[in-house]
Parts: C-alpha cells; structure tokens; sequence
C-alpha cells in the first residue's frame, strides 16, 4: 500500500466514525432518544425536591421553569418577594435507545401537580396599604347646668382617615403573619364634645352612714335619707344654692331649705342648731347647720332629702363618691 492510498484509508475510517456515532456530544447538548414505539425525544428531566423526584418534564430547561411557574401561582400585584423553602433541583433521567416512553409532563402540568399535591412551600412576602377610618372619640364634661340625662352637643365629632401599609407574609396563599410598616394620617379625626347634665350632690356630712334608705316605711313614704351622726357636727350644703328656710318647722325640727334653681330643692332636718340664716346664698360644701335630734327624731342624726318641683327623690343617686 503506498502513502497515497493510506491516507485516504485513514480519512475513510474517521467518516465512518462519525456516521456510526462514536463522536461524543458535550453535556449540554440535548440528545435525541428513539423510543420503542418510534418517537424521539430529548433528555427528559426530574424536577426534585429536597432530593426527591417529584415531577418529570421534557427537558432540563423545562424543569427550571417549573419552580418559576409554580410561584408564579401565588403571586399577585402585591407581591414583592417569593421564595420556595424546600431546596429544589433538577436531574437528569437517564433513557437508553429502545426505553418505552415515559410519563412525562408538560410544564404547567408539573407546575400544577406541584401546587396541588403540596410538595413544596412557596412562601410570599406582600405588601399591601389600605385607607382605614380614624373612629372620632366622644370626650364627655358634665354640667349641673343641664338636667341629668340631657345632652348638649358643643363640636360634633369627625372621622379621620389614615393609610396602613402592610407586610403580609403568606405560606401557598394562606396568611401566616401580618405586620403594620408604615401608618400615614391623611386626615385627624376630630373628638365630639358634649355636655351632660348632672345634679352632683356632694354628702351633706364628713361621713354617709345611711341608718334609713328611701322609700316606703313603716306604712308611709320616708321621703329622705336619715344619716347616723354625733350631735353637734357639721352639715354641708350638697350644692349650692339660696337658703329658702332656716327654722323650726313641726316634725322636721329645726330645717334648712336650699333652693339649687332648676327646680331642685334638699332639706336638711332635725338640726341641733341652724347656722346659715334664710335668703343667704350658700356654695357647694359650705357649712349650714349642725347635726341634731330637734322635731319627730330619736336620736341625733340628719334627715336629708332632694326634691325635684316639689316631689321627693332618692338623693343616693346624685351624691358624688
Ligand atoms: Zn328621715
């Protein structure tokens, strides 16, 4: 054999080569498989997670965007970050020519299976604002002005307006933690203000020992309160007012009368001695009287009574604590 003819033996074999793929392929390049049934496909591929195959796709590009198509179910306008907890991967599957066809899905197929069957943990982070009404409070003074239970509106009360924004963390769509990031007032509410009337009495004595409550005794109508006390201490007018009667007056013994205007009249009865005289004005507190047993008594204490235009009250009712 001459030089000539060895060569051209030797580029015979490296075709021959080539054509009977003996040429190996870089890893990256997808190689066609001939199944049994005929058809040819790629490299078919698993997508695992935390090293389990859990889906098989077409390919290795496939599989990647699994993962991607799988968050991409829970995110929304919201979404600011998803991750997906569980180390995810993809793995080659190894087909030989002649394998049978495998059960392979599509990529959103693999995506759904995924959602569905909860083998991973997308886990979204949101961040939400939203408007959120200030509720107006109702700051209330009272006033012996007003009758009780009367109300006088002096500012009405207006709602505020403020924007909450919100870091919502979800775990495959279900609310796991919130946390308020940012609260900016666009508008301050405004309070109600209101007066509501009130008699507030203050105790007619340094102490209020009720030996007799109000209401019916004895088979008539004890119009007052009777407060146990030692003979000779003071008694203070519960509100202030004009003194209207100070005297001996039958069963009541020595009485003062204290006009409070509005209507409202308090008696103070069976007094040792009478200090403030008739047609004074007496403030809230000021000393009037002192405790006695004068008139239908039998011992030393203060008959006290509230009269609204002219009827008998409870006076317990009003008498501040
Ligand atoms: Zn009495």
């Amino acid at each position: 054999m001459n030089r000539k003819s060895m060569v051209l033996a030797g580029l015979v074999i490296a075709l021959f080569s080539i054509a009977a793929g003996y040429v190996r392929c870089p890893e990256d390049i997808k190689i066609p498989v001939l199944l049994a049934n005929g058809e040819v496909i790629t490299k078919p591929c698993y997508v695992t997670v935390d090293g389990e195959n859990v889906a098989l796709v077409d390919d290795e590009k496939t599989a990647e965007k699994v993962m991607e198509q799988v968050k991409s179910e829970y995110k929304n306008e919201s979404t600011v970050n998803v991750r997906i907890r569980e180390k995810t991967d993809v793995e080659n599957m190894d087909l030989k020519n002649g394998d049978r066809k495998p059960e392979v899905l599509t990529e959103h197929e693999a995506a759904r299976q995924l959602v569905e069957d909860g083998s991973v943990t997308v886990e979204t982070v949101e961040v939400v604002a939203e408007g959120k009404t200030l509720e107006y409070e109702t700051v209330t003074t009272e006033s012996e002005e007003l009758q009780p239970g009367e109300k006088q509106i002096v500012q009405c009360g207006e709602n505020g307006f403020l924007i909450e924004t919100k870091r919502i963390v979800k775990e495959n769509g279900n609310q796991v933690s919130e946390e308020v990031i940012d609260e900016q007032v666009i508008a301050e509410a405004v309070p109600e203000i209101v007066i509501s009337g009130t008699y507030a009495l203050s105790a007619p004595l340094s102490q209020m020992r009720i030996t007799s409550g109000f209401g019916p005794r004895w088979g008539r109508m004890h119009n007052g309160v009777d407060l146990g006390m030692a003979a000779g201490s003071p008694v203070y007018a519960a509100k202030a007012g004009t003194v209207t009667h100070s005297g001996y007056s039958g069963g009541f013994g020595n009485l003062i009368k204290i006009d409070h205007g509005g209507g409202m009249e308090t008696y103070y009865a069976h007094c040792s001695s009478l200090i403030a005289a008739e047609g004074m004005t007496v403030e809230k507190g000021q000393l009037i009287a002192t405790v006695g047993s004068t008139g239908n008594s039998t011992g030393p204490h203060l008959h006290f009574e509230v009269r609204m235009a002219g009827e008998p009250c409870d006076p317990i009712q009003w008498i501040e604590e």
